[in-house]
């Protein structure tokens, strides 16, 4: 069996808010009980709404948060790190492995600094090329792969469309030619049209260079075009896992389904098919009791105010979290 690139098991991040006066001060419960494998190779997307702790997870992957407890395993073949219990000398080397594309292109570069400098930056930091030959050398293979003109190098970031901006960001990311890529909405703030040109893109690197992605996404039309394996967050958990095609052809969990729902579709006779969710999602700081989407769930029962549905496997890669999963109506 192949082994998993990174495997989380009852991952947990919390962040103390303030101090209190009287007991223990308040704790925000980011990231709750997550466990998943993402497989070498595998474009793994991690999608819902804001607050839901997808960002919280990309980044405890990539230890820029602290984790509180559980586990989260990186393991390449050639070597094998506990990511919670890193030491400073192997996060040195564990930095070269795990990168973070950014989702502003406009405020993750420099304008002080040229296109050229901005993709040597981690090189020079990591202290990956001994010579100024070496350096510009890579520059220039990554940049060609992330199709920019040599011409570009010269130049500062705001001479730059967002498309092209965001270009340079991900050779800027994988210019130390890393395992495993976190693409935070990578794509969000870009117009329609380029965000299609950024993804073939990243599909391209992937295949050339063997990277691993976890995708984060609110868009699950960009998700679906992309990934090969899906995972659904609400309030900090996972609710469901499944291959793309299996989630999108049969999701098991209400919140899922509401999700797929609210793709827009270009069929006029679909639209108002639209399942509303109601309400907000609730406080991290203080999550609802039994099932946590049951102050939203349009098929909570009394069950699911008291009882945390367990995490079950349905089929082969397909996992939910629902006390009524197998009751849900089918598509
Ligand atoms: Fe809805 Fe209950 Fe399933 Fe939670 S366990 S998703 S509240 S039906």
């Amino acid at each position: 069996m192949t082994t998993p690139l990174i495997h989380i098991e009852n991952l947990k991040v919390e962040f103390q808010l303030g101090r209190a006066l009287f007991g223990k001060p308040p704790m925000l419960r980011a990231v709750n009980n997550v466990s998943l494998n993402i497989m070498p190779g595998q474009f793994f997307g991690l999608v819902g709404e804001s607050g839901s702790g997808k960002t919280t997870l990309g980044r405890a992957i990539l230890r820029a948060v602290p984790i509180s407890s559980g586990k989260i395993n990186f393991d390449d073949g050639k070597v094998s790190y506990d990511v919670g219990k890193i030491s400073q000398t192997e996060l040195k080397n564990y930095r070269k492995l795990a990168q973070l594309i950014f989702q502003d292109p406009y405020a993750a570069l420099s304008p002080r600094m040229t296109v050229r400098d901005i993709i040597a930056e981690p090189l020079e930091v990591m202290e990956l090329t001994k010579t100024r030959e070496e350096t510009d050398q890579k520059v220039r293979e990554i940049a060609s792969k992330c199709r920019l003109n040599l011409e570009h190098l010269r130049r500062f970031p705001h001479a730059f469309s967002g498309g092209q901006r965001q270009r340079i960001s991900i050779a800027r990311t994988l210019v130390c030619s890393p395992d495993f890529v976190v693409a935070d909405e990578s794509v969000a703030a870009l117009d329609v049209s380029i965000q299609a040109d950024i993804l073939n893109l990243l599909k391209s690197l992937q295949s050339q260079m063997g990277l691993t992605f976890l995708f984060i996404s609110h868009d699950l039309s960009v998700v679906a075009h992309i990934c090969d394996h899906v995972a659904v967050m609400y309030l900090g958990t996972l609710v469901e896992s499944a291959p793309t095609k299996k989630l999108f052809a049969n999701p098991r969990h209400p919140y899922t389904k509401a999700l797929l729902s609210s793709i827009p579709s270009l069929d006029p006779d679909d639209s108002g098919k639209a399942q509303k969710l109601e309400g907000e999602i609730p406080s991290p700081v203080n999550p609802p009791n039994g099932c946590n989407f049951h102050t939203r769930c349009p098929m909570a029962e009394a069950r699911c105010r008291t009882e945390v549905p367990e995490w079950r496997q349905l089929s082969e890669g397909h996992s939910v979290a629902c006390h009524f999963s197998n009751n849900l109506p089918n598509p």
